[in-house]
């Protein structure tokens, strides 16, 4: 298994971590399949696989509760644990200890190695100032409840500037793939991260399956060139190529993605230049692939009302794709990353002017989308 050596703590993490975000469900429910689960964490285990990550709203509460019954059969220095203060349910400061304490007892554990502050947005960080979040987690980290601080984030580059100027950090934890690269500006806030010594944890770095299930013509372009590795195998050895990254966080279901990934991981092989051409052009394919073929080059850029024109397409690219594969939350992952977009920079401004139709180099019919998008939101947001 492949390791990062953390200067700092002179410890060693494997680069893979197990999240238990999308447990194996029993058929039919939402139930954890516990016996299948907890032969993926035996599997992981033996395999070195030392870091394993869940949250208080992870399978409606059960995650937390399932990492205590899987991981206590454990030495407890055997392993690392990392769970979340969920800031979307802290409604009053004693909330921070109530739901700390529970957590520890939760996960039968009486510290945590990874801590984070959940999902840190503009409206989550309001929150952690008016509890004095972060204050009460460092003290809990000084009286050694917390080995590492961190917080996970899904929002735009500038909060991230703010919030690591704001406060010391352990670790950061982001939605980084080959998808969002560009199209999150994942590669700005890497390197804002980067640039500040923070190391990096990789959430999503299949973007929750999607790039394990691309579209025939990006399957191929993969197999051509390495007919052995896994469509999935890219993806995470795209995250895990980067040097800021101490842990990829995979989500796994099965037991078939523990070993497809473990094994990604025991042979890793960092991508060399021909290895990111070959993405490059499966991304392509992808994107073209029954979607709206923006390449996201923003010569149609800037719109005058505002519209933030490549991002809202590939937000709605992203929906096509979730709904030709039926995937269950494509519907909330549209909403999702579209109110995170920002109101001001939405389809619905658009005037029809067409000034972006002259500029694209591949002749899309914007106000056209916009319209359709616009449509999308309307019946898929909450009323
Ligand atoms: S057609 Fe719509 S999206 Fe295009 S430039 Fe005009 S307002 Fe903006
Ligand atoms: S110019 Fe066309 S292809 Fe380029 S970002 Fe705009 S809509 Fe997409």
């Amino acid at each position: 298994m492949e390791k990062r050596f953390i200067q700092k703590t002179g410890e060693e993490l494997s680069l893979l971590g197990f999240g238990f975000m999308r447990l194996p469900l029993k058929e039919g429910t939402q139930e954890i399949d516990k016996a299948k689960a907890l032969d993926m964490v035996d599997y992981a285990k033996d395999r070195g696989i030392n870091y394993f990550d869940t949250a208080w709203m992870y399978h409606e509460g059960n995650s937390e509760t399932f990492a205590g019954e899987a991981l206590s059969r454990y030495d407890r220095s055997s392993f690392n644990l990392a769970d979340k203060m969920p800031l979307m349910f802290v409604k009053a400061e004693a909330d921070v200890e109530r739901i700390f304490q529970e957590q520890l007892k939760k996960c039968k554990t009486d510290y945590f190695d990874y801590y984070l502050l959940h999902n840190i947005c503009t409206e989550h960080l309001k929150v952690a100032e008016t509890f004095k979040i972060y204050e009460k987690l460092k003290e809990k980290q000084k009286q050694g409840q917390i080995r590492r601080l961190g917080f996970s984030f899904h929002d735009q580059p500038e909060l991230l500037r703010d919030v690591v100027q704001r406060y010391d950090w352990d670790f950061a934890q982001i939605q980084l793939n080959y998808l969002d690269w560009e199209q999150q500006n994942a590669h700005e806030q890497y390197r804002i991260l980067e640039k500040k010594g923070i190391p990096v944890n990789v959430m999503e770095p299949v973007r929750g399956g999607t790039l394990a299930n691309l579209c025939p013509e990006s399957v191929l372009i993969f197999k051509n060139a390495n007919p052995a590795a896994s469509v999935a195998s890219w993806a995470i050895r795209y995250a895990a190529s980067l040097s800021g990254v101490q842990v990829v966080l995979s989500g796994m279901s099965t037991m078939d993605q523990v070993k497809d990934n473990i094994a990604t991981m025991e042979n890793f092989k960092p991508l060399v230049t021909e290895d990111y051409q070959v993405i490059d052009k499966a991304l392509l394919a992808f994107k073209s692939a029954g979607t709206v073929p923006c390449t996201g080059c923003r010569y149609c850029m800037d719109c005058p009302q505002g519209i933030d024109i490549p991002k809202v397409l590939a937000i709605y690219n992203n929906y096509l794709s979730g709904k030709a594969r039926k995937a269950p939350t494509y519907n909330f992952l549209f909403e999702m990353e579209y109110k995170i977009l920002g109101e001001d920079k939405q389809a619905h401004h658009c005037v029809q002017c067409d000034e972006c139709l002259e500029k694209c180099p591949q002749h899309i019919n914007v106000s056209h989308w916009m319209k359709e998008i616009d449509k999308v939101h309307k019946e898929n947001s909450p009323k």
